[in-house]
């Protein structure tokens, strides 16, 4: 079944087209990732995916349903999760605190005691830390909470921006590794917008080059890492 479908999505600050036309879909518990240049467009997408931004046109239809003009709460409500790249946490609240935040968006009324404790199974780090105000936490502890937050919702599609960057490359794995299980196990729809494709392409089902604005190749995870040309320009010559 397709859970995500992004149909021919334009969005524009001003004159600038960030977005001209986009258009992927996901099947439920795959994970695509949209890869791209700094500045490609991608953060825009997963903003007017989620009905942050308004799009000048097109539309985004989730399990089927279109969502229109739908704004961010209503998406939440049907399952849709952004994390952002900024993380969004409440700095000066506890780790747990901030967990707690992604049971108001949780659909499946589950007990947060419970939920706490698979997130602290899944990043043991974040049980030692539970008390510690988020401000001070490594970056990569930061995206625990973060990603953390997102999974207490048990969202059917999980949009995440970023989650690599400025972490170091174990953390990221950890977290990458928690996310590939969920959709093994769970069956969790992930979209992942990276600028490094590497991560992105090993991780993926299909995926998306973006360019300016627009989608200038697609394919599974290994065409793309076995393309020629983008294996030039974006995976190094390694
Ligand atoms: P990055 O990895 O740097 O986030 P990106 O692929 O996510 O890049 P976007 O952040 O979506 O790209 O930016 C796409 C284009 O839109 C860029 O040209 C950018 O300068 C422009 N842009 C982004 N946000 C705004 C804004 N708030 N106002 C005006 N232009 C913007």
């Amino acid at each position: 079944m397709t859970m995500l479908k992004v149909d021919a999505l334009s969005v524009s600050y001003g004159q600038v087209c960030a977005v001209n036309g986009i258009s992927f879909s996901v099947k439920e518990g795959d994970l695509v990732s949209l890869i791209g240049a700094n500045g490609a467009g991608k953060t825009t997408l997963l903003k007017a995916v989620m009905g942050a931004l308004v799009a000048d046109s097109g539309d985004v239809s989730l399990a089927g349903v279109a969502l229109g003009r739908a704004p961010v709460e209503e998406r939440v409500r049907r399952g849709m999760y952004l994390v952002p790249e900024k993380r969004s946490l409440f700095n000066s609240m506890t780790v747990q605190d901030n967990l707690e935040l992604g049971t108001y968006a949780n659909r499946k009324g589950l007990h947060f005691a419970e939920e706490l404790k698979r997130i602290y199974k899944l990043f043991p780090i974040l049980d030692e830390r539970k008390a510690q105000l988020a401000g001070t936490l490594s970056g990569g502890q930061q995206q625990m909470v973060a990603i953390g937050r997102a999974l207490i919702a048990r969202p059917k599609v999980l949009l995440l921006d970023e989650p690599s960057i400025g972490l170091a490359p174990l953390v990221v794995q950890q977290i990458m590794d928690v996310i590939v299980e969920h959709k093994r196990q769970e069956g969790l729809t992930v979209v992942l917008v990276e600028q490094n494709a590497r991560l992105a392409l090993r991780a993926a089902d299909r995926a998306y080059l973006i360019e300016i604005g627009k989608v200038i190749k697609e394919g599974t995870g290994n065409e793309l890492a076995n393309d020629q040309q983008l294996s030039e320009i974006y995976l190094g010559s390694g």
